[in-house]
């Protein structure tokens, strides 16, 4: 819980339980959620938590970079704690998303066709290797 609120301060982000709560959470669970799937999640065990609350708190992690939103499938946001660039995998069967190591991909600092690249955002989809397994 510490190292929660210290990055919380080193933000300039107040450290109310529901924030350390919400963040805490995604910390914890690398699924992409989305806002809603979040309030299910802590709504039992935080009975005063409001859905703006922690869509208002989302917002506030997201600009100040503490997470990072993905619009990237569909017109669905989804929250995840890990800020440093990697690549999304969402499987159409089950609806999860992973993430993929980006080494994978290594266009960083490099000229692609004369462009120089500064980031990367590579989404892909597919069957992940659970409902693979289901297939056979
Ligand atoms: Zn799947
Ligand atoms: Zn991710």
């Amino acid at each position: 819980m510490r190292s929660i609120i210290d990055i919380l301060k080193k933000n300039d982000i107040a450290p109310s339980m529901q924030r350390i709560k919400i963040l805490e959470y995604l910390k914890n669970y690398k699924t992409h959620p989305t806002a809603d799937m979040i309030y299910h999640a802590l709504a039992d065990e935080m009975p005063t938590l409001s859905k703006t609350t922690v869509y208002n708190t989302l917002k506030t992690f997201t600009e100040k970079g503490v997470l990072m939103a993905l619009s990237i499938f569909g017109n669905e946001v989804r929250y995840e704690y890990n800020t440093n660039p990697h690549i999304h995998f969402k499987c159409i069967k089950c609806n999860k998303i992973y993430d993929l190591d980006k080494t994978y991909f290594r266009y960083d600092d490099e000229l692609i066709d004369g462009h120089k690249i500064l980031e990367q955002h590579i989404n892909l989809k597919g069957i992940c290797k659970e409902c693979l397994k289901g297939e056979k």
